[in-house]
């Protein structure tokens, strides 16, 4: 059996069936269904990565699985033995437009269960060959607006449901709060609306006067919100343009124990949100983590877009053991870990434009933040380390931003990668020593 991936093209995002060369080998991106994948499906998944791969796997942040490290020779047997866990599309066209991301804990909670709107909005996607050309990164959310909710992730189109009208807000081109809303809809109107929109979108970029927008964000700010109003004519029925005002607000996800207000109220409640650090793990840590989670009662494991996993429906007598199981596996469990502040990539030698080991750098550096205190303050990314200026980990600022080039470090201050360095061509050293000196030793602030 011949290799089933095609050449890279601009814009092209991998998949499963369609690997990526990368600087360790072939990577592969697995989509699971429901953001959840069966205890047995993440044995095989470990399997995989082990015996076809060389082990690498990462959370991606909009909670899909990337394996690393594999050889055209071992990946028909990868497919073979993925396809019969059901993680793979029937071919790599529907896998590329089935580019959903659903609140992690659907079904689990008081809010409505929208799988079933996930999966039929991914047969819709999978039949609409009319919308090959979308973008490979042109991605859909759906939130349920249980907690954590999916206010923070962009997506191209978007639905958020409100509890209060027990309608969907439809929402086009970012976050919750950036997105211009478009009204909102029944849940049966969803699917259409989904995909009238990606044929809108389609049908605007193709306008000669439509510049290089990639994605909606840029359509949107190529045409103005106004003008992209007008020109999304949806029809009949189309929805009115309003203003969101009471959309949840993004609500910090959990890490180590939680418990959630369940469905159902003979379910356990108990559950557990396990860190990769770095949004990475290996075979076996994942392998591990399977069994522990088995043996505590866990019936899935839910995949997030914040570099965590979530185990629900735990024996609350075994929740404390399988804490301490997961800790010394690997994961984080403590939410103070300042490697939860560390955004970093693969780098060298896994991404062939870096010039510098990231992840190990991100590790040192994460050593001088929990030393400093420096995980203490305000939630969320404190840190970006970048193999290059794509900065593919972190795309929003973050406080401090450091770009490999050429073996050393360019400083960015509150910025992205793409932006303009404080300072340039900086050694691990310096950046350790500059990093020192901007911390408060008792308060972790930055001067
Ligand atoms: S940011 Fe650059 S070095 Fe890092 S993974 Fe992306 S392309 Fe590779």
């Amino acid at each position: 059996m011949s290799a089933p991936f095609k050449t890279p093209v601009k814009g092209w995002c991998p998949g499963a069936l369609r690997p990526m060369p990368a600087g360790d080998g072939l990577l592969l991106r697995l989509r699971p269904k429901g953001s959840a994948v069966s205890i047995d499906a993440a044995r095989a998944i470990a399997a995989v990565a082990a015996h076809c791969g060389n082990g690498g796997i990462e959370l991606s942040m909009r909670g899909n699985l990337q394996l690393r490290g594999f050889a055209p020779e071992t990946l028909p047997e990868a497919l073979a033995q993925l396809a019969r866990h059901g993680l793979l599309d029937a071919t790599a066209e529907a896998e590329a437009r089935r580019n959903i991301l659903i609140s992690p804990l659907a079904g689990l909670t008081t809010a409505p269960d929208i799988r079933p709107l996930e999966e039929k909005l991914g047969s819709a996607l999978a039949e609409a060959r009319d919308l090959a050309a979308l973008p490979g990164k042109f991605g859909f959310l759906i939130d349920d607006c249980s907690a954590p909710s999916l206010a923070a992730c962009p997506a191209d189109i978007r639905f958020d449901y409100d509890t209060d009208t027990g309608l969907f807000s439809i929402g086009i081109g970012g976050d919750a709060t950036e997105a211009i809303r478009l009204g909102t809809c029944t849940t049966d109107a969803l699917v259409p609306l989904a995909l009238g929109l990606a044929r809108a979108f389609l049908r605007l970029a193709a306008l000669p006067d439509a510049g290089q927008a990639g994605r909606m964000r840029g359509l949107i700010d190529h045409y103005g919100p106004a003008r992209i109003l007008h020109l999304l004519r949806l029809g009949e029925g189309a929805p009115v343009p309003y203003v969101a005002t009471d959309l949840r607000a993004s609500v910090t996800p959990p890490v180590g124990r939680f418990d959630l207000t369940p469905s159902a109220p003979s379910r356990a409640s108990a559950c557990l949100a396990a860190g990769l650090p770095f949004g990475r793990c290996d075979a076996a840590m994942l392998a591990g983590l399977a069994e522990a989670a088995e043996r505590a009662g866990a019936s899935d494991i839910r995949l997030t877009p914040w570099r965590l996993v979530f185990l629900t429906g735990l024996e609350p007598a075994r929740r404390d053991h399988l804490a301490e199981e997961l800790t010394d596996l690997g994961f984080i469990l403590d939410p103070a870990d300042p490697r939860l502040r560390i955004a970093a990539c693969s780098g060298a030698p896994a991404c062939a434009e870096a010039s510098t080991p990231v992840q190990d750098d991100a590790q040192a550096l994460s050593a001088l933040l929990l030393h400093r205190r420096a995980s203490a303050g305000a939630p969320g990314i404190f840190l970006h380390v970048s193999g290059c200026a794509k900065g593919c980990a972190h795309a929003a600022p973050a406080p401090l931003t450091l770009v490999a080039r050429a073996g050393l470090y360019d400083l960015v201050l509150e910025g992205k990668a793409t932006d303009h360095p404080a300072a340039r061509g900086l050694t691990l050293t310096q950046v350790e020593s500059l990093l020192a000196r901007s911390f408060s030793p008792e308060t972790g602030a930055s001067s």
